[in-house]
């Protein structure tokens, strides 16, 4: 992923990125948020003043060109949901996908994995929320054959980009977590490397990455930051800093030509 900054706000775009398009991950620098949501925090249901959400989202969103972004409510589950227009109430759903120009859409983060999806041949783009759960129910993958079957999207001319999550240096898990990995591909068993007794490091990024790779999706066209949120202080981070942090967001729009 490449940084950008625009208007004194610093984000992430795909190396990929070209007209057409708007995908950005968003970052903690630029905002106005105080105390442990310093300072660009996207998420609205954090304990942040409003006010404040309201003008990091503001900014945000003037810098990379975009209004009205829709976010669902996330549940860390596998469910997808086409967006044609905007709707009337938050959908639960882990993944948003839409082929409208100006709809633009969005999911929020703070350690699990952002991946986000663009189809230049049907002008078509998926955002998706993949935390352990959700990595383990394949969302990735699914996501990819949920954009074949809404828009005639052909795995082959997707670039795919994975955003700066808790990485495998910092990602600690269990038993629990490395059996719904290998159960869902037992592949997956490569992206973990052994700790202390029944624990294990765990590379979420590499997993998600072999997903797209097994729905199809190109090796040179997946961009991965390879960035630790858990490591890196630009980024907010649910395990570093405990329940009372910000949220980063991933937004993706088709542009209107
Ligand atoms: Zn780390």
């Amino acid at each position: 992923m490449i940084w950008t900054e625009r208007d004194g706000i610093s984000y992430l775009i795909p190396s990929w990125l070209t007209k057409g398009v708007i995908m950005a991950f968003s970052t903690r620098l630029g905002g106005v948020s105080a105390g442990p949501f310093a300072w660009l925090n996207m998420g609205g249901r954090v304990g942040d003043d409003p006010a404040n959400i309201a003008e990091n989202r503001r900014r945000f969103y003037a810098a990379i060109r975009v209004r009205n972004v829709t976010y669902p409510t996330q549940v860390h589950g596998d469910r997808i949901v086409r967006l044609d227009r905007l709707p009337t109430h938050p959908e639960h759903a882990d993944a948003l996908v839409t082929a409208v120009p100006g709809l633009a859409v969005g999911c929020m983060y703070a350690d699990c994995v952002p991946v986000g999806l663009y189809d230049p041949v049907n002008r078509a783009v998926g955002v998706i929320h993949a935390g352990w759960r959700g990595t383990a129910l394949d969302i990735a993958a699914k996501t990819v054959k949920a954009m074949r079957d809404e828009f005639g999207s052909r795995a082959h001319d997707l670039f795919g980009v994975i955003a700066p999550s808790i990485g495998g240096c910092c990602y600690q898990v269990d038993d629990v977590v490395r059996l719904a990995m290998t159960e869902a591909d037992a592949e997956y068993a490569c992206a973990f490397t052994p700790d202390t007794p029944g624990h294990y490091h765990c590379d979420l990024q590499q997993i998600n990455r072999m997903s797209l790779l097994k729905a199809g999706v190109r090796e040179g066209n997946i961009d991965v930051s390879g960035l630790c949120t858990h490591c890196d202080p630009r980024f907010y981070s649910y395990r570093r800093d405990g329940r009372a942090t910000g949220r980063m967001a991933l937004v993706a729009c088709i542009e209107r030509i």
